[in-house]
């Protein structure tokens, strides 16, 4: 089976791509697992907050807003609360800035959300701008817009072995081979490994591992219209879902790359820290996870082709934002591939290409 671009990993980088290069010649898609969006992109908190990461990461949110915005029933209001202690002070206004959070009252956090301990919560803010995004949706949507247009999406297609051909790439993998003239990375935490077997230098991308629990509602509440609850410089998190709530100690612990799960103390400590600002104890886990969360060394996607050879294409480094990046990532991904102006400026695509690191 010979392609025009193939695309190893299955998650939102390499499904969203593959809808956008599928209009430009032959895709194939491999994935390791023996489902789709095994890894990062089944776990994440389903959450578009443009204003969330470093300044390049944020531009490519909000270039990502209208393609989402277009999609009918992908987004759906939640709006964000940042709760604070008095001496957490620096970082609520620090958040505040950066979020675009209005000051509010404590006690009209509490309105908002009744089991708000108002003898610790002294500092509270508001945004009305996030929403939560239907990732299955979104993720379903790519890979029949890449069918629909030719292109083959394989699972149980773990890539062993990648070797440079005078006209591209020899692929191999668990139950097949393929020549293909463009290879584009999309390996998640994986994504250092795949350009060391295709003899193309690592860039030193980091997996940092976030937990979650699913709790049940507190005390019965109909958390369905919450908002996602901030602790102050991201110390924990709290969001509905599907009618329980996840908790996460937004944690970051650097890992290799592997099926990850939750750490029992790391869960403990951040739902600890959670329970300090409500008035409901936790007193189940209906479930628990964790994902990788993949950076780059500056927390800035990498998106283009590698310096030393352009047949190798980056699009690594997704690290917390890779679902709301997404549109803006693989729309740039298909304009520099096919050769087109970038639709981003030119400053941000600069920011984003594996060109930065020499
Ligand atoms: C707890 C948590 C909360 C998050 N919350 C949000 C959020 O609210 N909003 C947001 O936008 N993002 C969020 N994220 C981040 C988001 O989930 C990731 O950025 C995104 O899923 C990364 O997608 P990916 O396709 O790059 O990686 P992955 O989904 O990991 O996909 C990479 C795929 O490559 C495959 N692969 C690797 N090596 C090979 C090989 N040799 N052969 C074949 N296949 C291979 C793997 O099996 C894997 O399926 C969160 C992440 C976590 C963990």
């Amino acid at each position: 089976m010979d392609c025009d671009f193939l695309i190893i990993g299955g998650g939102i980088a390499g499904l969203s791509a593959a809808a956008r290069l599928a209009p430009m010649g032959r895709v194939l898609v491999l994935e390791a697992e023996d489902s789709l969006a095994h890894h990062a992109s089944s776990r994440s908190a389903a959450l578009y907050e443009p204003r969330y990461g470093t300044p390049a990461v944020v531009e490519l949110s909000m270039a990502s807003g209208d393609y989402f915005r277009s999609v009918p029933g992908l987004l759906t209001h939640r709006g964000l609360l940042l709760v604070a202690r008095e001496d957490q002070r620096a970082e609520y206004e620090k958040d505040l800035q950066t979020m675009a959070f209005e000051p509010i009252s404590p006690a009209e956090a509490q309105a908002i959300v009744p089991i708000l301990n108002l003898d610790v919560v002294k500092l509270a803010g508001f945004a009305d701008h996030a929403d939560d995004i239907d990732t299955d949706l979104l993720l379903q949507g790519f890979a029949r817009e890449a069918r629909a247009q030719g292109g083959t999406i394989l699972t149980r297609a773990k890539v062993t072995a990648i070797t440079r051909t005078a006209t591209g790439w020899h692929v191999q993998w668990t139950g097949g081979e393929a020549e293909a003239r463009m290879l584009i990375n999309a390996a998640g935490a994986w994504v250092d490994e795949v350009a060391v077997m295709a003899g193309v230098q690592a860039l030193g991308f980091t997996p940092l591992r976030r937990s979650m629990a699913r709790i049940p509602a507190p005390a019965g509440h109909d958390v369905s219209r919450w908002p996602m609850i901030f602790g102050p410089g991201e110390d924990w998190y709290a969001k509905p879902d599907a009618g329980a709530l996840i908790v996460s100690p937004a944690d970051e612990d650097p890992m290799h790359p592997h099926d990850a799960w939750a750490d029992d103390m790391v869960l403990a400590e951040g739902l600890a820290r959670y329970e300090a600002f409500v008035t409901e104890p936790v007193t189940r886990i209906l479930a628990n996870w964790a994902g990788l969360r993949t950076f780059a060394p500056d927390r800035v996607l990498v998106i283009g082709p590698d310096a030393r050879d352009p047949a190798f294409f980056w699009l690594g480094g997704q690290g917390g934002q890779g679902f709301q990046s997404c549109a803006g990532a693989s729309a740039l991904v298909a304009d520099l591939i096919g050769g087109r102006p970038p639709a981003l400026r030119a400053d941000l695509v600069a920011a984003l290409s594996p060109a930065r690191f020499g």
